[in-house]
C-alpha cells in the first residue's frame, strides 16, 4: 500500500535548484523561528535516530521486530508529554500499533499524524542495513517510512523546544501492518478510524512525492479494492460451440466480460487491472487468493472460468458507479451462460480530493512561504497506491509529509536527508498553526 510512485528523477535531481531555506532570523513569529533553529541543531540526532530504525528489521510478518521499532520509539513522545499505548493486534494476526496522545487546551484543532513501522522488508530479505552518502541514506524503509515517523519526532521536539505543544491536541497513530494488513482490515484499523473521529485534520507521513525534482503536495488517494467474477455455462461436446443448442461456454463469456471492462469502463483517475484468470471444463481460486487450478480439454466446451482484479478510484462515488458498470456488463450474458461479479468490502477507501484537502494544502503553502521554499502543487493523485489516511477520509487530511526517497519496496531504497529538515519544519510550523485555529467539531 503504498507509496507506488515516488516519482524522483535523480537525473533532475542534479538540474533542480537546492532547497536551501533562509536562515530562521529571516522569520518574524519567534516560536516559529525557534522550531526552525531547533530542526537544524538536532540534525545529526534526527539522522541516527532514523540509522537505529533502519537497522531493526520489521517486515509487517517479523512481529518482533515491528514491536521492537515501536518500543524505540515510545520514550520519543513520552518524553514529550504523551501517554503511549501499545495496542497488540494478535486478532488479526498481526504485531500490534502504536499511539500517542497529547492533550492541549482543548480549544484548537485536534490534529491526527499517521505513520507505520512495518516494511516489506522480512528478515529473509537479502536488503538489510544501513548506508549513508552525503545526504543520501539507503536502508529497508528509510523512505516508506522510518524517515516519515523521524519527521513526526523531529517536528514535535521543535514545538516541545518552542512551547507551542503544551496547547496543542495531537494524536500519533503509528500502525504496525500498513504493508500488510490484517484482516478483517475493520478490525485491523478499529483504532486509527477512531481516533479520526476524534481530530480534526489528519497529517499523513509517507514519503514526499516530487515531480521534475520539485516537491508536490498530496491531497487525494486512490482506494485499493478487488473483484472476482465466477461465470458458468453449459458444457458438451466442441463441435456444437457457439451453436444455438450449446451456447460458447464460460471461457467466452468471461473473455466477452473482461473486454467489455477494457473498452467501456476508462474514465480518469479509474484503473482496474485482470490479475488473474482460469478456465475449463472445471476452474476455481485456490484459498491464498494467489491463482488456482483449472482443467479441461480442446474438444469439450468450458464449464466453469473464473478472474480476480483490482479497482482503484479516486472518490467513493467513482467506486458505486463503476461497480454499478461492471455489474451491468456481466450481466449481458451470452445465451446458456450466467456470471456474476463480487466486489471484497476489505479493501482500502479513496481518499478523494476535496475542497477541505485543498484548503489544507493552501495552509502549507502559507508555511512554505514563511520558510522561503517554494509553492507545492498538487501531485497527481494516480501517482500514489493506497495508504492508511484514506481510512480517515471523512476529515480534511494531507499526505505525504515524510521524506522524499527513491526506490520504495525494493533493494537499493534511498531517502533525501535534506528533506528530513524541510519536512519537519513544515509539520512544526502547520501543526502548531493549525492547533491555534479554532475546534471545528465541539
Ligand atoms: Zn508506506
Amino acid at each position: 500500500m503504498r507509496l507506488s510512485a515516488v516519482v524522483a528523477l535523480a537525473v533532475l535531481a542534479v538540474a533542480t535548484p537546492s532547497f536551501a531555506a533562509p536562515k530562521a532570523a529571516a522569520i518574524s513569529d519567534a516560536a516559529e523561528r525557534k522550531m526552525v533553529a531547533t530542526i537544524d541543531a538536532e540534525r545529526e540526532r534526527n539522522v541516527q535516530l532514523l540509522e537505529a530504525l533502519v537497522r531493526v528489521n520489521s517486515g509487517t510478518m517479523n512481529l518482533a521486530g515491528v514491536e521492537r521499532v515501536g518500543q524505540m520509539l515510545r520514550p520519543e513522545f513520552e518524553q514529550l508529554g504523551f501517554q503511549v499505548r501499545w495496542i497488540p493486534m494478535a486478532k488479526v494476526g498481526r504485531a500490534g500499533h502504536l499511539i500517542a496522545t497529547h492533550k492541549g487546551d482543548g480549544k484548537g484543532k485536534r490534529i491526527l499524524l499517521i505513520g507505520h513501522l512495518d516494511t516489506v522488508f522480512e528478515p529473509d530479505s537479502p536488503f538489510q542495513g544501513w548506508t549513508r552518502k552525503g545526504d543520501i541514506v539507503e536502508g529497508p524503509g528509510v523512505g516508506d517510512m522510518k524517515g516519515g515517523d523521524v519527521v513526526i519526532v523531529s517536528a514535535l521536539r521543535a514545538m516541545h523546544a518552542a512551547g507551542t505543544l503544551k496547547r496543542a491536541d495531537i494524536t500519533v497513530v503509528l500502525t504496525g501492518d500498513e504493508e500488510k494488513p490484517g484482516e478483517p482490515l475493520a478490525v485491523a484499523r478499529e483504532d486509527l478510524i477512531a481516533a479520526g473521529r476524534a481530530s480534526d485534520v489528519a497529517l499523513d507521513f509517507e514519503g514526499l512525492s516530487q515531480a521534475g525534482g520539485k516537491d508536490v503536495g498530496s491531497i487525494a488517494r486512490r482506494s485499493s479494492t478487488s473483484w472476482t467474477i465466477r461465470a458458468r455455462a453449459k458444457s458438451g461436446h466442441s463441435s456444437g460451440v457457439c451453436k444455438p443448442n450449446a451456447g460458447c461456454g464460460a471461457i467466452y463469456e468471461l473473455a466477452r466480460i473482461v473486454d467489455a471492462f477494457r473498452r467501456e469502463l476508462p474514465e480518469p483517475n479509474l484503473t482496474y487491472n485482470v490479475g488473474v484468470i482460469l478456465g475449463g471444463t472445471e476452474a476455481g481460486l485456490n484459498a491464498e487468493d494467489t491463482g488456482g487450478q483449472a482443467s479441461g480439454k480442446p474438444n469439450v466446451i468450458a464449464g466453469e472460468a473464473v478472474a480476480r482484479g483490482d479497482i482503484r478510484t479516486l472518490s467513493p462515488e467513482q467506486e458505486a458507479r463503476v461497480r454499478a458498470r461492471m455489474q451491468a456488463i456481466v450481466a449481458a450474458h451470452l445465451d446458456k451462460a450466467e456470471a456474476e461479479i463480487e466486489f471484497s468490502d476489505d479493501g482500502y477507501p479513496p481518499m478523494a480530493p476535496t475542497a477541505g484537502n485543498r484548503a489544507l494544502l493552501a495552509k502549507l503553502n502559507a508555511v512554505n512561504a514563511t520558510l522561503g521554499l517554494p509553492e507545492m502543487p498538487a501531485g497527481d493523485p494516480a501517482n500514489r497506491g493506497a495508504g492508511d489516511i484514506s481510512f480517515v477520509a471523512f476529515i480534511d487530511g494531507l499526505v505525504g509529509m515524510g521524506m522524499a526517497g527513491e526506490g520504495s519496496h525494493a533493494p537499493g531504497e534511498t531517502a533525501d536527508l535534506t528533506s528530513l529538515d524541510r519536512q519537519a519544519k513544515r509539520a512544526a510550523l502547520l501543526i502548531t498553526r493549525l492547533s491555534r485555529e479554532p475546534r471545528a467539531k465541539p
